[in-house]
């Protein structure tokens, strides 16, 4: 979890850092001028990791969506690689306009170049074609 806090000064943040189990605590301060200060890594990782969560924040997107003549009505996707954090809104409402037939197998490209992103959406599971589907 982060905490923000902006002052006059600039902007402040807390977080723990997930790339691996020490969890460090970091520390990023943003001043007026938008140079960045990062403190409480132990490793690079933990630093670029800072400076990416403040600067570019990205996620990987895991949803479902609409799959016909499959046991059941939603397949679950996701993003095959991490897309900005400002387009998961769009990029849900994209996805719901999505419908697939089975069968699908994990890994199969459902959507490619997800909102010109240059990331594709994955199928997250293998779905069988039901018997007797028109
Ligand atoms: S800063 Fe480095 S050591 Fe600390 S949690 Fe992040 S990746 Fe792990």
């Amino acid at each position: 979890m982060a905490i923000d806090t902006q002052t006059d000064q600039g902007f402040y943040r807390r977080m723990t850092c997930i790339v691996c189990p020490t969890g460090c605590l970091l520390e990023v301060r943003k001043d007026a001028d938008g140079k960045l200060s990062i403190t409480g890594f132990q490793c690079r990782r933990g630093e670029m990791y800072a400076e990416n969560e403040v600067l570019n924040p990205k996620r990987v997107l895991t949803t479902t969506v609409r799959i016909r003549n499959a046991s059941l009505p939603l397949l679950p996707v996701r993003t095959s690689d991490a897309i900005p954090k400002e387009l998961l809104a769009e990029a849900m409402r994209v996805l719901a306009q999505v419908e697939v037939t089975a069968p699908v197998k994990t890994g199969d490209a459902i959507l490619a170049n997800l909102l010109d992103t240059g990331v594709d959406v994955i199928a997250s599971r293998d779905m069988k074609r039901i018997d007797g589907a028109a």
